[in-house]
């Protein structure tokens, strides 16, 4: 079976750990310094502040900008399903605004027509890392007196007219899950130029407990997922787990088994600043590589797929390989399965936060759901792997209807 995703694991990753479970809360503290402002620097801006998880640092920007119950505030329309829940907490009505399914972004005209009396703010994300419209965006809060907040979980190094995203929004935030770029085991970071607001951030996060263990944790388990992964009964398991009766339920157990890895309240450790800086160092290098192998697969998938559209607003960065296609997905994902082939059970792309919320009105969003699918495109998958994975979907679209 051809994985969906690999998770990359390096043995420097438990060098790491080794250096990091018994280090002084002093050094702690300096190592975590040390990683804030090499993103900082990275981003473009004065502070960058790293905190448990991309969702925490969501939430401590909006309770720094003071977003609370009653407020509305503007959101994809297609995006991260779970970030819809930690708006609602706080009494803050998220009001979706609709993508264009070529670029799968938010454009300035959908966010336009959602604002209102009660907006206090708008959230927009650079979805699979290509850019959305953030100059206009800005320009358009900047005339109504709204913060815009960035979402760069898959856009760290994105550039917009040579600027970093995450520096033209007041705040932005970055995951560091496993999945994403930068992989310290968890952990998010919150960049801003603004003095006030990262001064009131850093307050809230000084009470937090630094504890080094959860995350070295959370490393060895991925460890045991990706051997898994690479077993040769993956094949068997992924069957089992993913067949579209099971897939709903396979889906929602391992997302809270990462809600509860997750923690949401702990500071960052020592740990996963070392391995935060050492990946932060690569990031561009990877980002070249699998940049190239993005273009060289979009234009050899057959002509059902249509790729996403990421670099008509600068320079995308690569996070995940997403296609529309134009038949069946839940069909196209059996019939690959049976091929070997595992193109995931639909909760991987992104949500329909517009339909979650019982809105029916953002065609774009529901046809992003609808027709997107992930096409397999990772460090480690091999060029034998590539192309049997190009025959298999060629074989695909001649066949299915
Ligand atoms: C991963 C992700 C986040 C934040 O994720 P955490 O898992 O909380 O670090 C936010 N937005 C999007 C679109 C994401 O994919």
């Amino acid at each position: 079976m051809i994985p969906r995703r690999r998770i990359a694991l390096e043995g420097a990753d438990l060098v790491d750990a080794l250096r990091t479970l018994w280090v002084s809360p002093a050094q702690a503290a300096a190592q975590v310094a040390a990683f804030e402002q090499a993103f900082a620097a990275t981003i473009g801006v004065s502070h960058a502040l790293a905190t448990a998880s991309g969702r925490d640092a969501l939430g401590l920007i909006l309770d720094g900008l003071g977003l609370s119950a009653g407020d509305q505030l503007i959101i994809p329309a297609y995006t991260l399903g779970e970030l819809v829940p930690l708006m609602r907490a706080r009494g803050i009505e998220p009001v979706p605004a609709d993508v264009d399914p070529q670029t799968f972004n938010v454009t300035v005209d959908s966010v336009a027509v959602r604002l209102g009396p009660r907006t206090r703010g708008i959230f927009v994300v650079h979805l699979l890392g290509a850019p959305c419209d953030i100059r206009a965006i800005c320009a358009l809060g900047d005339a109504h007196g709204l913060p815009v907040i960035e979402d760069c979980a898959h856009a760290l190094g994105a550039r917009i007219d040579g600027r970093a995203a995450g520096s033209f929004g007041r705040a932005a935030l970055f995951s560091l899950e496993a999945t994403k770029a930068v992989a310290a085991f968890g952990g998010g970071v919150l960049t801003t130029a603004d003095d006030a607001l990262a001064a009131a951030i850093r307050a809230r996060l000084a009470g937090r407990e630094r504890r080094e263990w959860p995350p070295v944790r959370k490393m060895l388990l991925k460890f045991v997922e990706e051997a898994a992964v690479r077993s040769p009964a993956y094949g068997v398991l992924a069957r089992l787990m993913f067949s579209n009766r099971r897939a709903g339920g396979f889906d929602r157990f391992y997302r809270r088994a990462h809600d509860r890895v997750r923690g949401t309240a702990a500071a960052f450790s020592a740990f996963q600043a070392r391995v935060g800086l050492r990946k932060l160092a690569r990031v561009g290098d990877r980002q070249r590589r699998l940049n190239a192998q993005w273009q060289a697969l979009a234009q050899q998938l057959p002509s059902r797929f249509a790729s996403q559209h990421r670099d008509t607003l600068g320079e995308a960065a690569f996070y995940n390989f997403v296609a529309r296609f134009d038949g069946d997905i839940a069909e196209l994902r059996a019939a690959a399965q049976r091929h070997g082939l595992d193109l995931g059970i639909g909760g991987e792309v992104m949500d329909d936060t517009a339909s979650m919320l019982g809105l029916a009105d953002c065609p774009g969003a529901a046809a992003s759901r609808a027709q997107a699918v992930l096409i397999p495109l990772y460090e480690g998958l091999s060029e034998r792997r590539r192309r049997r994975m190009l025959d298999i979907l060629h074989r695909l679209a001649r066949e299915l209807p």
